[in-house]
């Protein structure tokens, strides 16, 4: 391997630098799954003070039986909450006959599945792109550290490297996440390392200590990629929380409700009413956390077949509150 060089390196992205004592949070969901969806999340990455966001079109999914992505139209959905919010975008390729689509993305993520694709790899060393490398889930150190080189080796050494957990015995989070590898990376190479403590724990109330202690062991980064549909304000509470801020609270229920309402308009203008109650029923209860009567509006949200049901459910709730003095 070559010699580690001695000043670290910052890679740049749309005026957001990451690496040599610049620390940026990257933040959005796994998979684009609709516009109301990336704008909304977008919004709340951005209200956050998370730097950029991240979406995946393209995704590696263990079982073809599961959502593919939405491909060329997730990619294009990501371009528009770009230009609606300003903030650079991180998306994962499978293929490099897909670079075209990848114009206007920002950073390009090689996710851990694909990390020694070296076709892949030499490909994307041969763009002037900012890459996101993650490590593979049973691959060292110093195999990471040489697939960077296979990119670096086409003239492109703008690479974020990724640690996101690696499999072991233990079964009782998804991955077991690797942090002594962020300070050992630190001595080894000047790439800037970034830890993804979402697909590393695989759970959600594992996230906020795992970034705090990806923090804390010298990370340059962040990537959170949780439950941020129905719990946009997570980002918030973790930026505070990295800040050694209080943590802010949750929005009061009637602006959350305010949320969900604003989601179901974007998904009716985007979709018309019936998708967007379908997709009102998989994300309102989500809002709903310490609603009193909340069994009551579950059962009556498992069956929203209409707009007008919505609005429905959304007065009862703002009038349960303000009966409850809230
Ligand atoms: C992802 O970031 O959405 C992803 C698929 O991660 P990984 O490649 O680390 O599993
Ligand atoms: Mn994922």
């Amino acid at each position: 391997m070559q010699p580690k060089i001695p000043s670290d390196t910052v890679v740049e992205v749309g005026g957001v630098k990451i690496g040599g004592g610049h620390f940026a949070m990257i933040a959005g969901p796994c998979s684009v799954e609709s516009r109301e969806q990336i704008i909304t999340v977008a919004r709340a990455v951005q209200a956050s003070g998370a730097k950029l966001l991240r979406g995946g079109a393209f995704k590696p999914r263990t079982s073809p039986y599961d959502f593919q992505g939405l491909k060329a139209e997730g990619i294009e959905l990501l371009l528009e909450a770009k230009k609606a919010t300003g903030m650079p975008i991180v998306s994962e390729i499978m293929n490099a006959n897909d670079l075209p689509l990848f114009e206007e993305v920002d950073v390009i993520q090689v996710g851990a599945r694909n990390m020694q694709n070296f076709d892949l790899l030499k490909e994307l060393g041969r763009t002037g792109k900012a890459i996101l490398l993650k490590r593979g889930l049973a691959n060292t150190l110093k195999e990471l550290l040489l697939s960077a080189e296979n990119i670096m080796i086409g003239g492109n050494a703008r690479i974020i490297l990724c640690e996101r957990g690696i499999r072991t015995f233990e079964t009782h989070t998804r991955n077991t996440l690797d942090l002594s590898a962020v300070p050992a990376l630190h001595e080894l190479t000047h790439l800037p390392v970034v830890v993804d403590p979402s697909h590393a724990t695989g759970q959600a109330r594992l996230v906020e200590p795992m970034a705090l202690a990806a923090a804390a062991c010298g990370a340059d980064g962040l990537m959170v990629g949780r439950g941020c549909f129905g719990d946009p304000w997570l980002f918030a509470q973790l930026r505070a929380a990295l800040a050694g801020e209080e943590n802010p609270a949750r929005p009061p229920l009637a602006a959350r409700i305010g949320v969900a309402e604003e989601q179901f308009a974007l998904a009716m203008a985007d979709k018309g009413e019936h998708i967007a109650c379908l997709e009102a029923r998989k994300y309102f209860s989500w809002y709903l956390r310490g609603v009193p009567y909340s069994n009551y509006y579950k059962e009556r949200i498992s069956k929203i077949s209409s707009a007008e049901e919505v609005r429905r459910i959304a007065a009862g709730i703002r009038r349960d509150l303000h009966d409850a003095g809230e």
